[in-house]
């Protein structure tokens, strides 16, 4: 089996050598493509505008100046040429892609881009307290996620879904089990607009997060992380949703436009 691994917070984020180690506990034929800098927040954007820049490590390995999908496609596209990938693994992401995160997710875009290539592809996160800093439980991931990846490669998904997993902020023992969810939904008031001044009285602004304030519902990403659970999630890209396309055929339907 032939895996590309990739991740938006860049190539030397530690989140992707656990990814390595989870992937080469899978197969020996590891590829790692990552972007040169950290891309979180890029969602599935593409390099249109700049060359990509491609700069070799070691012989398996790659950094690209670009983002998690310019990666995928460079891998699949250029580097590996028609020995196309078995399995995109894209992580681990310093930090939870749950909820509202899933759009503007570059770690979730590496799979996404992976399944539109019509490669299995599986999103990583580890979920991070930020008010501890520095505290990242990578031996959470290290410990689940090989035998979880091996379970669902065995168990397999459909060709237009990917898979969005997310491990709790906890220690692998204190893990709860593992939950297939929805995705969920934050607050509303989750992003906010961080006002400062600069040093010449100039204003700049930083985008904020709020904190999670509402008990999440049941069943959700949310849910499970707050549980202490790893969260499974299948996301479908055709982001259609089919019960407002046949009530809007049906209110519509009488009119031509
Ligand atoms: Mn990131």
């Amino acid at each position: 089996m032939r895996i590309l691994v990739t991740n938006d917070d860049g190539i030397e984020a530690p989140g992707l050598d656990v990814l390595q180690q989870i992937a080469s506990e899978l197969s020996e034929d590891v590829w790692v493509v990552a972007p040169e800098t950290d891309q979180s927040g890029a969602a599935h954007s593409l390099t249109l505008h700049e060359p990509l820049r491609l700069r070799q490590l070691s012989e398996r390995t790659y950094a690209v100046k670009g983002t998690p999908t310019d990666c995928v496609i460079m891998c699949v596209r250029h580097i590996l040429h028609d020995q196309t990938p078995d399995l995109v693994l894209s992580g681990v992401n310093a930090g939870h892609n749950i909820a509202d995160d899933v759009t503007y997710s570059g770690t979730i875009a590496g799979a996404i881009e992976g399944t539109l290539l019509g490669i299995p592809s599986i999103a990583l996160s580890q979920a991070v307290n930020y008010d501890k800093r520095g505290e990242v439980h990578w031996q959470t991931p290290m410990a689940h996620g090989p035998a979880l990846v091996r379970k669902l490669i065995g168990t397999g998904w459909p060709a237009d879904i990917m898979l969005n997993l997310n491990f709790p902020d906890c220690e692998p023992d204190a893990v709860t089990g593992i939950e297939v969810t929805a995705q969920g939904k934050r607050d509303q008031d989750y992003l906010r607009i961080v006002d400062r001044t600069d040093a010449r009285g100039k204003p700049y602004y930083w985008l904020g997060f709020n904190r999670q304030l509402s008990e999440p519902e049941k069943g959700t990403d949310l849910w499970a992380l707050r549980n202490g659970a790893i969260s499974v999630t299948p996301l479908y890209l055709n982001l259609t949703h089919v019960e407002t396309c046949r009530k809007l055929m049906l209110d519509l339907g009488g009119e031509t436009v």
